[in-house]
């Protein structure tokens, strides 16, 4: 593993521009993970008794009321969005690139939704977060483009939470005030995001000016389409790319897919380093 570090460092020094793509192994290897059984199992009993074993398990549960899942959502994103601190990690990681790789041009397309970048003061225009975030509401009704902040909403439910079960009272069920439609997580639908997303396809296509170095950094299967699946298709397509895959591999799980692989077109311009995120970064940190 050390020999594939090597490599990466070398690609990197060697790059002019360099794409990252950060899913949720890079949270993970920083603290915050979603796969956490026993903290799933004290924080939210109702659903530990219910069968549910982990944050990561609640993604593809659909067998819950509105108003349950307005208790559990609430919860879950307090403690991802504001419980949880900026984790060192992270600033790790904004060291190389803001400090030893001050030469090179970067960017960096995530699929989190926990802000980590935003809260670690990462410049924001190099940062594009695929999947949105957590902050705001918007109208399911999509009357009108605006959207409001969740937290005070958030923290009303999470006081008014029925431990028994596990439900806020209907009456907590944010409305839009212009057409009285349910408000709903706005994730991607929030002003400017269509803005941020043309910046990252213009950063995208500059770097085909020289040789680009791609690092994704604990990408799964849970949405390949964002990270994992463009960044081996620009990877196919062009001659000047290096790709690196940093995800550790699950298995056993049944949950976690993460399959550190790289497919046979791309093999002779990539490099699997099947390791956890921080250990690498920790390595890059010092190679660089
Ligand atoms: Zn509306």
């Amino acid at each position: 593993m050390q020999e594939q570090i090597l490599l990466l460092a070398d690609a990197i020094k060697q790059a002019d521009y360099i794409l990252i793509g950060a899913g949720a192994g890079l949270s993970a290897a920083a603290g915050l993970s979603f796969a956490d059984e026993k903290l799933f199992r004290e924080r939210y009993p109702y659903w530990a008794e219910r069968g549910r074993h982990s944050e990561y398990h609640m993604f593809s549960f659909r067998d819950w009321t509105i108003e349950q899942q307005w208790a559990y959502m609430a919860d879950h994103i307090h403690r991802v969005r504001y419980e949880t601190p900026p984790l060192p990690l992270y600033q790790t990681l904004k060291t190389i690139l803001e400090e030893k790789l001050s030469d090179k041009e970067y960017m960096i397309l995530t699929s989190n939704v926990d802000r980590q970048f935003a809260r670690n003061h990462f410049p924001v225009e190099k940062v594009f977060e695929y999947q949105g975030n957590y902050d705001n509401l918007c109208c399911t009704n999509q009357c009108s483009p605006e959207v409001w902040p969740f937290r005070p909403v958030m923290e009303s439910m999470i006081a008014s939470t029925n431990a028994k079960t596990a439900s806020i009272s209907a009456e907590l069920i944010p409305h839009c005030p212009y057409c009285g439609a349910p408000l709903r997580l706005a994730f991607r639908d929030y002003p400017s995001y269509d803005a941020e997303k043309a910046a990252y396809q213009q950063w995208l296509r500059q770097s085909e000016q020289g040789m680009l170095c791609i690092i994704e950094i604990g990408v799964g299967f849970n949405s390949p389409g964002v990270i994992r699946v463009p960044f081996e298709r620009i990877t196919q397509e062009r001659d000047a790319v290096k790709f690196f895959r940093i995800t550790v591999d699950y298995p056993d799980s049944e949950e976690e897919i993460a399959y550190p692989e790289i497919p046979k077109p791309i093999a002779d311009k990539s490099c699997s380093i099947n390791a956890d995120a921080g250990l690498v970064i920790q390595e890059l940190l010092k190679l660089l």
